[in-house]
């Protein structure tokens, strides 16, 4: 008997967690596996973070917090937002939820209606598109390839937008491509989103700080914009805290206020410890993580040469995030050990099984050409996943 609603038997697992999964199940029946599927730094959270969370233990920090979050680490990101963004925010634009998972879905969830669309410029974050079917609305994909850098151009934009278009979503640094749109990119963007006062845009910067190359901007400061964008970021990937998942919007008002309603019924206010861990983190310098930033530039330089090297693979250099998303669709049609290899899910299950290396395939970000690799791992198993590769594909 299957009793599951017909919303849950439409929603996707998501590809990311459901890689990261098999992997473990193999490397728990022995097999050596290379996890490259996660995107998770490989670091341990800085210790004046750590530190803040034990002190919030040790002075009881354990009721039930405001929905919202607590109003001094709102204020934290606040004054984030001024610093970095170039946003001024007042407090009751700001919401704090457990990761951007849920502030992403708290706001789609606060926007949609049946028959609305998302667009999404692809490649895409996996969650995107299952957030927007789980809201009841539909998404669209707005294709972009490796020749284009994984950018959409204006009139691309343009051509995709519809009367039923009611939220896009741009990441930049980019999941799962690591490209970064600049001021400039986004200014001649902004000129085509002034022209549809009904659209909102959703800006997910949560990889702001990794970041190798051009500063990231937020397209909330573009003035004519602020009304109508919802920036989202956290700490998971800048300050190795995927786990404490904390995650914030700055939001016009009455946006953040529904998002308080939703967050109400459903998970109330996020984890105390973790909100009193974050005033830390976001208080700190920029130049207190830069050593992680620094060691994902090394392995960014090292993994695109390494994959330089294979043939068939096609690989542009990420500016940001942790992740490499090469073409691979040259291997399309052609046997590899007796397998045929149709498209990007047949190339990641065939790494997973011969090379015993995780990848993720690009189907899940809505781009069948490529796969992703993520680098948030030590440069040894680097170096030992993209030997695995080369011998497997020999
Ligand atoms: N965002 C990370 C990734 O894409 C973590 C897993 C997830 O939530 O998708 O790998």
């Amino acid at each position: 008997m299957n009793k599951i609603s017909d919303r849950i038997q439409k929603l996707p697992a998501s590809a990311t967690l459901a890689m990261a999964a098999k992997a473990r199940e193999l490397k728990n029946k022995g097999i050596d596996i290379i996890g490259l599927s996660l995107g998770e730094p490989d670091f341990n959270t800085p210790e004046f973070i750590k530190k803040a969370a034990i002190q919030a233990v040790e002075d009881n920090y354990n009721s039930y917090t405001p929905v919202d979050g607590y109003q001094d680490l709102k204020e934290s990101i606040q004054r984030k937002f001024l610093r970095d963004n170039n946003l001024s925010y007042n407090l009751s634009q700001i919401v704090v939820s457990t990761g951007a998972k849920q502030s992403i879905a708290n706001v789609f969830s606060a926007l949609l209606n049946p028959g609305d669309e998302v667009l999404l410029p692809a490649p895409y974050w996996v969650s995107y598109s299952a957030i927007a079917n789980l809201s009841e609305a539909d998404y669209k994909i707005i294709p972009t390839d490796i020749t284009e850098n994984f950018k959409v151009s204006p009139d691309k934009l343009e051509s995709y937008i519809t009367e039923k278009s009611k939220i896009i979503v741009f990441n930049s640094p980019n999941n799962p491509c690591g490209n970064i749109y600049s001021e400039n990119e986004y200014r001649d963007l902004g000129k085509i989103l002034k022209k549809y006062p009904n659209l909102f845009i959703l800006s997910d910067e949560i990889y702001e700080h990794i970041n190798y190359g051009i500063k990231s901007f937020s397209i909330a400061s573009i003035p004519e914009l602020y009304d109508r964008t919802i920036t989202v970021n956290g700490v998971a990937k800048a300050f190795a805290m995927t786990g404490w998942r904390i995650g914030y919007i700055g939001a016009p008002e009455w946006i953040a206020k529904a998002c308080n309603k939703v967050q109400g019924q459903i998970t109330s206010g996020a984890n105390c410890i973790a909100q009193r861990a974050t005033i830390a983190a976001l208080d700190s310098p920029v130049e207190k993580i830069k050593y992680m930033v620094d060691e994902f530039r090394k392995r960014r330089d090292m993994i695109v040469n390494l994959l330089s090297d294979i043939k068939g693979f096609n690989i542009n250099v990420p500016e940001g995030a942790f992740y490499v998303f090469p073409d691979i669709s040259y291997f399309f049609g052609k046997k590899l050990k007796n397998k045929l290899i149709n498209n990007s899910t047949d190339f990641a299950i065939f790494l997973l099984e011969e090379a015993n290396v995780a990848t993720v395939t690009g189907e899940a970000f809505g781009n069948p050409n490529c796969i992703r690799i993520s680098y948030a791992a030590s440069v040894e198993k680097i170096k030992t996943a993209i030997e695995r590769i080369k011998e497997a594909l020999n």
